[in-house]
């Protein structure tokens, strides 16, 4: 495969991709819009160039105020189906009966943390809940910190992992400026384009030499903080096993290894439940999010008992929210819709066969690059003539598959790669239509 060219001038900021753009509009006509901007001002992060007003949803569609429906391939939240009645019934009959913090006893909340670390590797027997990705890497960040006694992290160069000030700043994909903080080093992604021969020997040589790096820095290297399916960076799944080297060169230099599943987990890959058991090692710290309550504020971190042991001796940690009885409730319910709608299955299954027919369209059309995913996490890389990355084109196939009631969104450096991960629940029909849709649009 050619070279493809990178320049890091173009790159996007994350909450940059199909955002709504104020200095493009030309007259704003919409007085929900107009509210928004008011009450949010620089910081909105609305959607599309005419954001949709949403009024309900329920599987792998949303429903507009007008009555539209949307086909939703974006939203990996609501993994088990928009509304699921399994987890609507529980959350509802758990909050007209309790709903309290983790200082009291809940028979709910331990069966919920016991069937949850059943999905995880018996050493990892230590479960913290919070309510946000961001809180569970932060303090994920922070057991790191004081287990190593060092600071120093290194993370993919489009990587991002949350919004508190630490997560932010090992978040590069979060910057506007293109610089990270001193004691972070990025690497970047293991796609083909990055790495000369082995992909997976030369990622793990070039996180050896971030380590050198930070070795030789004032911060020393803490560890390695990723997404186990690079989401951000442009969705790279292979070569599985891959990550299995980065944990083994992260443990001979003394540092821990964290293994962010907030999107890859709970059975998103369609190969496991979590995305590092794709590539078949144990990480130290495991942080969760996202599906984990199908739309109820839910996260976690798991670690083993002498992590959170060490971490305990300078600082208590409670969250008022995290793990409350109503989560408690969201999260089992989430757990026997997995289980008994057989989603990781259909992960597989409809992840497999979208891939496929995206990758007959990629064969015929040189504009998408590549095509690949695990499960129903699927990212189509789209190129220009002369094989640079087409954000353009990306945008204007969000743009015109909206108009055609469908949403996605993009990842990648430049906002390139169109990232596809709908709820777990997506049918073989539906997967059609979305192919049809794009051979449709790409033909003009
Ligand atoms: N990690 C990853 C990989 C994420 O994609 C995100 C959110 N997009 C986060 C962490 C942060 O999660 P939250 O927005 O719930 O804080």
């Amino acid at each position: 495969m050619a070279k493809i060219a990178t320049t890091t001038e173009n790159a996007k900021q994350i909450l940059d991709m199909n955002a709504f753009d104020i200095s493009k509009a030309e007259l704003i006509d919409n007085e929900l819009l107009r509210r928004r901007l008011n009450n949010t001002g620089a910081l909105s992060v609305l959607f599309y160039q005419k954001p949709i007003e949403m009024r309900s949803a329920s599987g792998v569609w949303m429903t507009s105020i007008d009555g539209t429906r949307y086909l939703d391939l974006y939203n990996n939240v609501p993994s088990v189906g928009h509304n699921h009645p399994v987890v609507v019934e529980a959350i509802t009959q758990q909050l007209s009966q309790l709903n309290t913090n983790t200082r009291y006893l809940n028979k709910t909340v331990d069966v919920y943390l016991e069937r949850l670390k059943s999905t995880l590797p018996a050493s990892l027997d230590k479960m913290i809940l919070c309510c946000t990705g961001s809180e569970a890497n932060d303090l994920a960040l922070r057991m790191m910190e004081k287990c190593t006694g060092k600071r120093g992290v290194i993370v993919t160069q489009s990587a991002y992992h949350g919004n508190t000030r630490a997560v932010t700043d090992v978040s590069p994909s979060a910057s506007k400026t293109g610089l990270v903080a001193n004691h972070v080093r990025t690497v970047p992604a293991p796609a083909i384009e990055n790495y000369d021969g082995d992909i997976s020997a030369a990622f793990v040589r070039r996180i050896s030499a971030a380590i050198d790096s930070l070795e030789q820095s004032e911060y020393g290297f803490a560890g390695f903080l990723a997404d186990s399916i690079f989401s951000s960076d442009g969705v790279y799944p292979e070569p599985a096993g891959m990550l299995a080297a980065v944990m083994q060169l992260v443990h001979e230099r003394g540092g821990l290894y964290i293994a962010d599943e907030v999107q890859p987990g709970f059975t998103r890959t369609g190969d496991a439940f979590w995305g590092f058991q794709r590539h078949g090692f144990e990480p130290d710290i495991v942080t969760m999010g996202k599906p984990m309550g199908n739309g109820y504020p839910m996260a976690g971190v798991a670690a083993n008992d002498m992590l959170v042991k060490e971490f305990s001796e300078d600082v208590g940690y409670f969250n008022t929210f995290g793990g409350n009885t109503v989560a408690a409730a969201a999260g089992n319910a989430v757990l026997d819709v997995i289980r008994n709608d057989q989603l990781q299955a259909n992960s597989k299954k409809t992840g497999a066969y979208l891939s496929q027919q995206l990758k007959t369209l990629a064969s015929k059309d040189t504009r998408i690059r590549e095509v690949r995913g695990a499960g129903l996490y699927i990212g189509i890389e789209l190129c220009a003539n002369d094989n640079s990355p087409d954000p353009a084109l990306a945008t204007a196939l969000i743009e015109g598959l909206r108009e055609k009631k469908i949403l996605i969104g993009a990842a990648g450096p430049y906002g390139h790669i169109l990232k596809v991960r709908p709820p777990l629940c997506l049918k073989q029909a539906e997967a059609n239509l979305f192919v049809d849709t794009l051979r449709e649009l790409l033909a003009g």
